[in-house]
């Protein structure tokens, strides 16, 4: 089997010309796919009838993913699509709506390696690695969902799995999300959002395109830390900091950091200092976010008060913070948590 959404145009069109096809025909692929968000080869009218055939014979695809379940938040603020993978895996996109702008939370992983104790992605461990067309597909598929009126302005790399740990297969994904032929989402528009691998983001700083980097801290106290993202053993602030200095020193962009609130455990005065003095020389934003309780974890949430005293002592030392609305928790917008819930359905 093959994938259109595995390569680049430029591949493409190297592929075709094997094949003793014009490059040209590769780049109309392309434009059905990426421009008109046809998937079916039957429908591609302008390529002529016997390359159709031979592009069926060859088994290329346009789209391997099945949209299985489409769920609305209530006040309709986000739309959550389980797609089922040609190996009967599953993985979660949620499309987070505000008037002016679509963005796509997209996954990288079916489930993942890196065992932080309030998510639900990582609650069995990591399954296997997204293919490229998988990643590319999802953006594809909820375009095509949205129809030929709208479409996704901004793509937050924050479903399930750690993008860094399937480094390569990530970044031409976003490659082929960004590219001009494809589906022309600015790379600004576009943010990776990592657990804290410093050699993924050694090497994000070092890509030729500006990707936006968030960082999911929760904790600016390395015990702390450690107690929450057993990763922070590995990496742990000290050398995170060095490397998002190189990332911004070579990027000039602003950082942001991801900062679950949970009750009792980071959400004290010590951790506002901590805090403010991790980030004191950099220019970043916190995005603050209630914890979205999630089953077998014995987390909890502060209550409405706790979480705004938070964010105005962040305020008061001039750290640039938002406190989030939890968008969708009603439909287990978090990070793995449909597909979480879907699975254990299955195997019970
Ligand atoms: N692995 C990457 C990207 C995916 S997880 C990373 O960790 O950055 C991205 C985000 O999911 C986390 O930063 C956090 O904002 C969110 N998340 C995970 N579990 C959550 C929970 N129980 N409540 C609220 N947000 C959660
Ligand atoms: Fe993995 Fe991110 Fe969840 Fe941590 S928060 S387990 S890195 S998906």
């Amino acid at each position: 089997m093959l994938y259109v959404c595995d390569y680049l145009q430029s591949e493409l069109e190297e592929q075709f010309k094997e094949l003793g096809e014009k490059p040209y025909r590769a780049r109309q692929l392309v434009q059905w796919v990426y421009k008109k968000r046809e998937t079916d080869l039957a429908k591609m009218t302008d390529l002529p009838e016997p390359l159709r055939e031979k592009l069926e014979g060859l088994s290329l695809k346009s789209s391997s993913l099945k949209m299985i379940i489409k769920k609305d938040s209530g006040e309709n603020k986000a739309t959550k699509y389980l797609f089922e993978l040609k190996d009967k895996n599953m993985v979660e996109s949620v499309l987070l709506k505000v008037p002016s702008r679509k963005t796509l939370c997209i996954s990288t992983q079916v489930g993942c390696p890196v065992d932080c104790k309030f998510c639900a992605s990582g609650k069995d461990g990591v399954v296997r690695n997204l293919d490229v067309h998988e990643i590319v597909e999802q953006v594809l598929m909820v375009n095509k969902d949205l129809g030929a009126q709208d479409q996704i302005q901004n793509i937050v790399v924050m479903g399930m799995g750690e993008p860094m740990l399937n480094y390569d297969r990530m970044i031409k994904a976003l490659r082929i999300i960004n590219a001009h032929w494809g589906m022309e989402i600015g790379a600004r528009h576009i943010t990776v959002s990592t657990s804290g691998i410093v050699p993924g983001i050694k090497r994000l700083a070092d890509e030729p395109e500006s990707f936006s980097l968030a960082i999911s801290l929760h904790a600016a106290i390395d015990e702390k830390r450690t107690e929450i993202m057993p990763i922070n053993k590995t990496y742990p602030l000290k050398d995170l900091k060095l490397a998002l200095k190189e990332y911004f020193n070579k990027k000039n962009r602003n950082i942001t950091f991801e900062y679950i609130l949970l009750a009792g455990l980071n959400d004290k005065p010590e951790d506002a200092r901590a805090l403010e003095k991790y980030l004191s020389d950099l220019p970043s934003k916190i995005n603050l976010i209630p914890y979205n309780p999630i089953e077998g974890a014995n987390f909890k949430t502060p209550t409405v008060y706790a979480q705004r005293a938070f964010y105005q002592q962040l305020m008061d030392r001039s750290v640039f913070c938002t406190l989030r609305e939890t968008k969708g928790s009603d439909i287990d917008a978090a990070c793995g948590q449909l597909r979480l819930r879907k699975v254990k359905k299955v195997t019970s």
